[in-house]
Formats: C-alpha cells, sequence, structure tokens
C-alpha cells in the first residue's frame, strides 16, 4: 500500500467523537457516536443490532450482507477524508 491513512487499523489516533477513544475501524462501525444515523438505517434495515456477535450473522444473508458492506465503504470514506484533511 502506498499511503497509510487513519482507517488502517494499525494506525492508532483519537476518534473525534471522544478523544479517550481510538478511531479504530471497530469503533468506527460498531460504536462511534458519529455514526448512530447510519448504524440505525442499517439495524432498520437488516432487524439486526449491529455487534461484533452479529457481523457473521449479517455476511450470511446476501441482501444483508450488501447493506452492510455499503455501511462500511461509507463509514470507510468519510474516516479517509477526515484524515486527510486534518
Ligand atoms: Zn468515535
Amino acid at each position: 500500500m502506498a499511503s497509510k491513512t487513519k482507517f488502517d487499523s494499525n494506525a492508532s489516533s483519537e476518534c473525534i467523537c471522544d478523544s479517550e477513544k481510538e478511531e479504530t475501524v471497530e469503533h468506527l462501525l460498531l460504536e462511534c457516536p458519529k455514526n448512530i444515523e447510519k448504524r440505525l438505517k442499517l439495524e432498520i434495515i437488516t432487524n439486526i443490532k449491529l455487534k461484533v456477535e452479529n457481523i457473521c450473522v449479517l455476511l450470511e444473508c446476501k441482501r444483508h450482507r450488501n447493506k452492510f458492506i455499503e455501511y462500511c465503504i461509507d463509514i470507510a470514506k468519510e474516516a479517509i477524508n477526515r484524515n486527510k484533511t486534518r
């Protein structure tokens, strides 16, 4: 990989939501209050609570998997843009 971004799980930095929180992929996808709206939308569409234990459930169903991947890409893009401009 040519350029490392903060979305890379090896890089560590605090999240914009809380300086105590590390901006990891897991935090952004599952915990970060900044993404709560998107997370709720996904939960409503899939009717599955978004947490670590349920990721495999989401990935099992093709329809859910596509929605989940869209959600991940959306959040990844945001994080990359944010870290570019910071
Ligand atoms: Zn956060």
